[in-house]
C-alpha cells in the first residue's frame, strides 16, 4: 500500500462511505471451558442498510454491511458466547454529538 493510499483510506469521511441504518449488538461472555477469562461486553452483530432492493440474505430483507464481527475475547481470544441480548440501535447521526465532553 502506498503512502497516497495509505492517507486516502485514513482521512475517509461519513461523506465516503456507506453509513449504516442500524446496528445489532449482543452482550457476550468469555466462558470457553478450556481458557475463559468470564469478560463480558458488547459484540458487534453487524451493520445495516435497509433498501427497497431486498437482498435475501436476512429473513427482511435488510443488507448486511461489511463490519468488524469477530467473535474473539479481546483479552484471551477464547470464542465468545453470545447470550440472549440483542438491541438494535437506529442510526443517529455523527457519533461525535455523543461523544462529546460534558460542559461543567
Ligand atoms: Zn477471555
Amino acid at each position: 500500500m502506498t503512502k497516497e493510499q495509505r492517507d486516502r483510506l485514513e482521512n475517509l469521511t461519513a461523506n465516503d462511505v456507506r453509513v449504516p441504518d442500524y446496528a445489532v449488538l449482543t452482550f457476550a461472555v468469555c466462558t470457553d471451558p478450556h481458557k475463559g477469562c468470564g469478560w463480558g461486553g458488547w459484540l458487534m452483530e453487524g451493520a445495516f442498510e435497509v433498501s427497497p432492493n431486498k437482498s435475501g440474505v436476512l429473513a427482511n430483507g435488510d443488507h448486511a454491511m461489511p463490519s468488524v464481527n469477530n467473535q474473539i475475547c479481546p483479552t484471551c481470544k477464547a470464542t465468545l458466547f453470545r447470550t440472549d441480548s440483542a438491541q438494535v440501535f437506529d442510526f443517529a447521526g455523527d457519533a461525535a454529538i455523543r461523544m462529546k465532553p460534558i460542559a461543567r
